[in-house]
């Protein structure tokens, strides 16, 4: 049985992470899960796996501990940060599913690669804050790191079998073709968005995600922080990949070759697709996810993205090609952007708006370590607070 520790059981990506283990319980045992809001729904998912472990924030600790014994259940309960490392990196876990939101991930995640478990990567952010320290660690604990996003398993797809032992340029590929659905607002103008409610931004054409990434489609800044994780997966730079904006989200990304091919790899979106992928890579399971019927899925369509009117994609790229913690900057000032989207305290396009500024207040340092890279995140945090209070209401 092979073990696995799923970090961020209660959200999307943990949900559909749950029914891809339940269908293949022969092979994977759930061995700990965290949560950190939703606790009802971690006690459920504890009920009905029974993990070792359950991590959750240390004010709950004590209440959901007693939760799980008066239920008669096993699980040890592990408290915060500690017990997310605990977990991420224990001795008897081989597969490690990385699917907090937000920078809260890194740490977790890193823990994971340290402990040389095979990582499949939901939570982009970790790469983006600290890309190159990330791919390092990855390279000298021989981690195995796999992608789950979607545009990223496609492109995994579709590379030669040698992923990441020889530049993508000496096995012929010229660049990356990354598809983005264009969101909810795709068509829309800079002033058709100015009034857009987060009940608006977060209700997804085609993906049911959690909150934050579902603004982050919206606003284009999920495509950004998608270009910078391809960037550091793949060891290219911004110029090899091309956004490529496709409606349908039935083509989840592309490999264009030297000699005119381009490989793609389609299916229904539905995220226990890639999930399943990486679980079981080089292997093949079943994912619960019907096979794409292409007659229903009639014409595929394409078009290139507005930046005029969704500017975080070349906000994104600019903090890549900038370097150092400029990245991490970007990342810090776009969640608290998007929670006070979310709580109305500040209208769509003002998102993009206070990123910039964030960045235009804050140095880029060289990211040599961690420390410095954690004390950026908290200062654009910091910078993005008071900045938010300048803002006026929409
Ligand atoms: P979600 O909001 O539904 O779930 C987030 C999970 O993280 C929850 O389990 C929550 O309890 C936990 N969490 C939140 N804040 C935390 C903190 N401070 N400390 C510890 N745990 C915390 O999010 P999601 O949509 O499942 O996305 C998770 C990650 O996967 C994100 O990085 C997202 O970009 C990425 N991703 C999601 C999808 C998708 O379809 N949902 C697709 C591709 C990539
Ligand atoms: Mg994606």
């Amino acid at each position: 049985m092979i073990q696995v520790s799923l970090l961020g059981a209660t959200g999307s990506i943990g949900e559909s992470t749950l029914d891809v283990l339940a269908r293949n319980a022969d092979r994977y045992q759930l061995f700990a899960v965290s949560g950190y809001r939703r606790l009802d729904q971690l006690f459920n998912i504890c009920c009905q796996f029974q993990p070792s472990y359950a991590v959750v924030p240390q004010e709950s600790a004590a209440s959901f501990r007693q939760r799980l014994a008066d239920q008669g259940l096993a699980t040890e309960v592990l408290e915060g940060e500690e017990g997310l490392a605990t977990i991420a990196s224990h001795e008897a876990v081989q597969v490690v599913v990385a699917a907090i939101v937000g920078a809260a991930g890194l740490l977790p995640t890193l823990a994971a690669v340290e402990a040389g478990k095979r990582i499949l990567l939901a939570n982009k952010e970790a790469l983006v804050v600290a890309g190159a320290l990330f791919m390092d660690a990855v390279r000298k604990h021989q981690a195995t790191l796999l992608p789950v996003d979607s545009e990223h398993n496609a492109i995994f797809q579709c590379l030669p079998d040698h992923f990441g032992k020889q530049p993508l340029a000496d096995q012929g590929i010229e660049k990356l073709l990354l598809t983005a659905s264009g969101g909810p607002f795709r068509g829309w103008s800079l002033s058709d968005l100015a009034g857009v409610t987060p009940a608006q931004a977060v209700a997804h054409p085609n993906w049911s995600m959690g909150q934050k990434i579902s603004v982050d489609s919206a606003t284009l800044m999920n495509k950004g922080l998608e270009l910078i994780e391809a960037c550091w997966l793949f060891n290219l730079q911004p110029a090899s990949i091309e956004v490529v904006v496709h409606p349908q989200s039935i083509i989840h990304s592309l490999v264009s070759y030297r000699d005119g091919s381009v490989l793609a790899q389609l299916g229904n979106p539905d995220m226990r697709t890639p999930i399943a992928h990486a679980l079981a890579w080089p292997e093949r399971i079943d994912a619960g996810v019907a096979p794409l019927d292409l007659m229903t899925a009639g014409a595929l369509h394409f078009e290139q993205p507005d930046e005029q009117a969704f500017p975080c994609l070349n906000l994104a790229r600019q903090a890549f090609i900038s370097g150092g913690t400029a990245a991490a900057t970007l990342n810090a000032a776009n969640e608290v952007a998007v929670e006070a989207f979310l709580q109305k305290r500040l209208a769509f396009n003002q998102i993009p708006e206070l990123i910039e500024e964030v960045l235009q207040l804050t140095n880029i340092q060289p990211a040599n370590n961690l420390d410095i890279l954690l004390s950026e995140d908290r200062h654009a945090r910091d910078v993005a607070g008071r900045c938010l209070t300048r803002f006026s209401k929409p």
